[in-house]
């Protein structure tokens, strides 16, 4: 008897399996679906669920049995029904982000290394002695890591081959070291061991969820991977997730120290060919540490004993498009699903997760101190009405005297600015004409490294022009406001000596330029750093006494819920980059609302009490997570229809006494990429099954035509 089982690619679908084959859950398969040949999962039909009654005839044969590649753990199933139905999205885009690795679904191509086998060569240099000695182990070499790790050139390598020295032979497919958990573990102070005590019992019996909540450097890295430690130790696989994996040089450094071998990276700077390895290489159990971005989430781990999200308050695991998910709020759900602990770390934890502490869901453990005799920065607001900066400029009398002290002392500062580019507006003197994106209701931002003007939404750019397009006038744009180029420039005005560090994601694209970056910062070959975010995250500089924050009211000025929650994170992480060792760190925050509760709890270091009072308001708001939240955005390329369907949608919703529908309203960012948007939010107690409503909602919402579409957003970061 052929077996029926339902596919979820796109959406679930029905084959036969040719006669006298066999295929379980979780098993990859080839089908035609249409004209085409999908690689496709085999799904599990829900429990009591009927096969429906399709005719044999019409059925089509899967095509091919994929049994290579290894096939999709059970739980990966459950997850991905999971967050299916929680998102809305189907199960089949669900799957895709599980199957992001192509290469994993073709045979390996066969790769090679070198193994030391031959005699020593007749010409005998200290290079080829360094990589003799280092090839000693009888390994086999990836020969660029082997040229590496014998501090020389790749001929060199070359050139024992051809010796005879060295032979070629096939690497195995996933030939990582193996870690060591007991290899190198740091000392921990008293505060740090009782945490790491604590940790461990909670990390003992399955699932639980724990906010590892510590102030910048107080070791909190240390603390958890004496839990990694213990999930290796059973012989589990563990994930740490990072909000940006880019950034991470360091923290593969530490591992490796730790453990005695690097973890498994995932992030989107993989090649395929690494990034199908990496995913084979989870699905068979053999890489036991991973370290990646937010997708990591979704790979195939067969036996996962621990997921570890660092910095959970980070915006950046929240996933906007396509399938819109909180890969916070999923690596709890995952962690469920496989009984398994889940630690949350962060010296500002989210909303959310202190909530959950409260509600006694999660547990908290804190860690006061930072390690080492360090204190925290002393953070001072500079009020901007009085200290004004010098016109056209942006640096306060006060915050350049500080650059000026610290510089003298042979120590670092730290520009932060969290706005990319020269000037975020260009307009013309004469007319006032100002350089819009055609495809989008946003101002041209300067990038004058690049000499362009760039859209920061939908990526079009254009030369800076000599003239004015409306009025035809030369030399009569002006740069209005600053980018973090601008200040780069200010600083070389006021500083010329110094050696000055721009980081910001569009100047250093590639994540080895990053990490080299961040190396020459780390070794002090930096004097003065600006930066963007990217600066502000987890990294560990030792040299560094100040920071200076250009502009501190940027993301006060936007209107969502979260505004001052992230604000006061991001200006919490940035000064606590100051002053991490031996060095008193300080921090000067430039603002026009001193007074402002978000300034003022940095100043005055009183963090409990600013949540206490962020939580209370969002109680009274009934915003999250004492209510829930949906977003619907519809898009269109004409305004008319984007709008009169948006309204459509509307007229559907269901009457629910829990449920409260808002809008339709034009997009704050009312166009993007040429497309006009609009919004509807809907809003829910906590009791309410937002799910379960929005499901029938959209049942009954007629189809959308042409070019309209619709997504849906749970649980919204952005309401732009
Ligand atoms: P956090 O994650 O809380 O910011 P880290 O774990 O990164 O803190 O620690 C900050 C710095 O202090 C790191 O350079 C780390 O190596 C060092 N450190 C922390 N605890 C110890 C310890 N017990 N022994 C040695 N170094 C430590
Ligand atoms: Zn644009």
């Amino acid at each position: 008897m052929p077996v029926l089982l339902p596919l979820a690619l796109p959406a679930p679908y029905d084959y036969l399996v040719p006669k006298g084959d066999h295929v379980e859950p979780g098993e990859f398969v080839v089908v035609p679906l249409g004209p085409v040949e999908y690689i496709a999962a085999v799904w599990r039909r829900a429990e009591g669920e009927a096969a429906p009654k399709i005719e044999r005839k019409k059925l089509r044969e899967v095509l091919e049995i994929l049994d290579d590649v290894p096939k999709l753990p059970d739980v990966s199933l459950d997850f991905a029904d999971w967050v299916a139905h929680y998102t809305l999205a189907s199960p089949g885009m669900v799957l895709r982000m599980m199957m992001s690795a192509s290469s994993a679904f073709q045979p390996p191509a066969p790769r090679y290394g070198v193994r030391l086998a031959g005699p020593a060569p007749a010409r005998f240099t200290p290079a080829r002695a360094r990589v003799i000695e280092v090839a000693k182990n009888g390994l086999i070499w990836v020969k660029s890591a082997l040229a590496e790790a014998a501090g020389v050139s790749p001929g060199v390598i070359d050139g024992l081959v051809d010796a005879g020295t060295l032979v070629t032979e096939p690497l195995p497919d996933w030939h990582a070291m193996p870690l060591d958990p007991s290899r190198q573990r740091a000392k921990l102070t008293n505060a740090q061991r009782e945490a790491a005590k604590e940790l461990l019992q909670n990390a003992s019996d399955g699932f639980v969820v724990t906010l590892l909540d510590g102030v910048t450097g107080s070791g909190k890295t240390e603390v958890y991977f004496e839990a990694i430690a213990q999930c290796l130790k059973r012989g589990q696989q563990a994930l740490v997730l990072m909000p940006e994996i880019a950034l991470t040089g360091q923290f593969l450094a530490r591992c490796e120290e730790r453990f005695g071998a690097k973890p498994a990276e995932w992030h989107s700077g993989l090649t395929p060919s690494m990034r199908g390895r990496v995913w084979r290489a989870v699905a068979e159990d053999k890489a036991k540490l991973v370290v990646g971005a937010r997708s990591a989430l979704f790979l195939p781990f067969p036996d996962l004993g621990l997921i570890v999200v660092d910095e959970e308050h980070d915006q950046a695991y929240k996933q906007e498009d396509r399938v819109a998910y909180q890969a916070r709020d999923m690596a709890v759900v995952r962690a469920h699903l496989g009984a398994c602990p889940c630690v949350l770390s962060s010296a500002t934890p989210s909303i959310e997760s202190l909530v959950n502490v409260e509600w006694g869901r999660y547990r908290h453990i804190q860690l006061g101190q930072r390690y080492k005799a360090a204190g925290l920065p002393a953070i001072q607001a500079i009020d901007m009405r009085a200290n004004p900066p010098e016109r056209g400029h942006w640096l306060s009398p006060v915050l350049i005297d500080a650059v000026t002290e610290t510089l003298a002392r042979g120590e670092q500062a730290l520009l932060f600015l969290n706005r990319r580019g020269y000037a975020p507006v260009t307009l013309c003197r004469k007319c006032g004409f100002r350089f819009e994106c055609p495809n989008c209701s946003a101002w041209l931002v300067e990038h004058r490294f690049r000499r362009r003007l760039e859209c920061h939404h939908c990526g079009k750019f254009i030369p800076i022009p000599h003239e004015c397009p409306s009025c035809g006038a030369e030399e009569s744009l002006v740069a209005c406001g600053p980018g973090i180029e601008r200040i780069a420039e200010e600083v070389a005005e006021l500083f010329p000596e110094a050696r000055r560090g721009l980081l910001s994601s569009d100047l250093t694209p590639s994540i080895a330029d990053l990490r080299e970056t961040l190396r020459e910062i780390e070794a002090h070959e930096v004097d003065v750093i600006i930066g963007t975010q990217l600066v502000a995250k987890g990294h560990h500089f030792p040299g560094l006494a100040l920071v200076g924050v250009i502009d501190a009211d940027l993301g006060l000025a936007q209107g969502d819920p979260r505004a001052a929650e992230r604000t006061f994170q991001l200006l919490s992480q940035v000064t606590g980059r100051a002053g991490r060792d031996v060095i008193k760190g300080r921090g000067l925050i430039q603002t026009y609302m001193p007074e402002h509760p978000v300034i003022a709890a940095l100043v005055s270091g009183d963090r409990d009490s600013f949540y206490e009072r962020e939580i209370a308001a969002r109680r009274d708001a009934g915003m999250p997570p004492f209510g829930r939240l949906a977003a619907i955005l519809i898009t269109a390329s004409a305004r008319e229809s984007a709008e009169s369907y948006a309204r459509e949608v509307a007229r559907h919703a269901p009457q629910a006494a829990k449920i409260q529908v808002l809008g339709p309203a034009e997009a704050p960012l009312s166009v993007i990429r040429g497309r006009y948007r609009y919004r509807l939010l809907v809003k829910a107690t906590r009791e309410a099954d937002l799910q379960a409503y929005l499901g029938l909602w959209l049942s009954e919402v007629p189809k959308a035509r042409g070019d309209i579409r619709l997504i849906v957003d749970i649980e919204p970061y952005s309401f732009l």
